[in-house]
């Protein structure tokens, strides 16, 4: 069999495709490898959402042009969202790249690679083409915890995102081929699936007849074996009262929700098209801690938005501290080429953003342990994923709430039980706990 490497940078999404491209190419008799000195065929899967993560795919094509120097053979193929936004930029800047596709030609991976190796010529493929749901996974991929892909696209158009051009309008796959994809995973081990979609709450509203997320939700929680549900990411504009109710109600949905905020401010909000006010947004804090009151919250925020004001930003930080986030993604504004943010005249200096972010990071880091701390002595119920990072003799999972926890359990739990553990210590960025049950007595217990 020939050799794969895939590198992978930015959002879940990204990840999902690349183990989609991983499992057609298989398919193809490519199988995967970690090293990239011994690849036939290697794929840098990239992210457009900031400058810098552009900057950072550059560099790493910088490195693999001395790699191809040395082995003609290699196939080099660029895919992803620069792939989409950056076609030319890719070709002037790394000509010996052999393959450019987007994101809509990732089923014709196989083929583009063959034409690629065959022709010995660029070959680009980045234009529109129907939804394909493609359910091929490598036999490497994480086989207890899994996404799933529910629609692509957003037609949102915040003023600082590529996102809309990079992966098009809003297209939902239909419900029973999701479901089906499901069923499939937890027949190879699968307890806990993510389903994604950029607005993954506006699920459903372009399928004849229509459909929403709280029904899929339904329809998922439904597939026996399967533990776990969450879903990404959601925009406050679509979060309607049927979908706080069903995180109430769907026994499998998770108690976390990730809401992106971007700003405290309305006057930044606006002018970045976000479609809602601060006050909107806390109603919805409110609606959402009413239904599940143990819900785990996260956000990301944009630190330095063209024109945010020391009175914008502060308003920020009082948004951090009056909703008491479980974790948050702060990121410094990155002037994205073509979006209308990008044009707008007054831009924040970097130094101003700089020390901007890290006043955020100082109160994010206090407000998320003051949250974490509440965990101290609860009996949490964990999904078993794997061995313990840092000590083998141990084991970890994750919360209903998606903390990392590390137990001692070897030989009494499996990859892939449901158990029982009572927290013994929170740690920065992981619990530490102690078995209380095993995972028959848990699925008595578990809701
Ligand atoms: S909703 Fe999200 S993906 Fe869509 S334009 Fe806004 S930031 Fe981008």
């Amino acid at each position: 069999m020939a050799k794969l490497h895939v590198i992978t940078y930015g959002c879940q999404m990204n990840e999902y495709d690349s183990e989609r491209v991983a499992g057609l190419l298989r398919e193809h008799r490519y199988e995967l490898t970690d090293s990239e000195a011994d690849a036939d065929l290697i794929l840098v899967n990239t992210c457009a959402i900031r400058e810098k993560a552009e900057e950072k795919v550059f560099s790493k094509l910088g490195e693999l042009r001395a790699l191809k120097a040395r082995k003609p053979e290699l196939v080099l193929g660029v895919m992803g969202c620069m792939a989409q936004l950056q076609q030319t930029t890719v070709q002037k800047r790394a000509p010996y790249v052999d393959l450019v596709f987007g994101s809509a030609a990732v089923s014709r991976v196989a083929e583009l690679v063959d034409r690629a190796r065959t022709e010995r010529r660029h070959v680009l493929d980045t234009g529109e083409a129907p939804l394909v749901k493609i359910t091929a996974r490598p036999p490497s991929a994480d086989r207890v915890r899994a996404y799933v892909t529910v629609m692509e696209g957003c037609e949102k158009h915040c003023t600082f995102c590529v996102v809309p051009r990079t992966r098009g309008r809003e297209r939902s796959h239909p419900p029973e081929a999701i479901v089906a994809e499901v069923r499939g995973l937890v027949a190879e081990g699968c307890r806990e699936v993510t389903l994604l979609g950029q607005t993954v709450n506006a699920y459903g509203r372009d399928l004849t007849p229509p459909t929403d997320l709280p029904e899929l939700l339904e329809r998922v929680n439904d597939v026996e074996g399967l533990a776990r549900i969450r879903f990404t990411t959601s925009n406050p504009y679509n979060l309607t009262p049927r979908m706080i109710a069903a995180m109430r109600d769907v026994p499998k949905v998770c108690e976390w929700f990730h809401l992106p905020l971007q700003s405290g401010s309305d006057r930044v909000l606006e002018r970045m098209n976000r479609g809602y006010t601060r006050a909107r947004y806390l109603e919805l804090i409110t609606a959402l801690r009413e239904a599940v009151p143990d819900i785990a919250l996260s956000t990301d925020l944009i630190v330095g938005f063209a024109g945010e004001t020391e009175a914008d930003f502060e308003a920020t930080l009082e948004m951090v501290e009056h909703v008491a986030y479980d974790n948050v993604f702060a990121f410094r504004y990155s002037r994205r080429p073509g979006t209308p943010a990008a044009d707008m005249t007054d831009q924040i200096p970097e130094a101003i953003k700089a020390d901007r972010n890290r006043r955020l990071l100082e109160v994010v880091h206090r407000v998320t342990a003051a949250r974490a701390a509440r965990l101290a002595g609860q009996v949490v119920e964990v999904l078993v994923d794997g061995v313990s990072r840092r000590n083998a003799g141990e084991l970890s999972g994750r919360t209903r709430c998606n903390r990392v926890v590390n137990f001692d359990g070897l030989g009494r739990v499996r990859v892939g039980d449901v158990v029982h553990a009572r927290v013994t210590e929170v740690l920065p960025h992981s619990l530490r706990a102690a078995l209380q049950s095993t995972p028959e007595e848990a699925v008595c217990s578990s809701r």
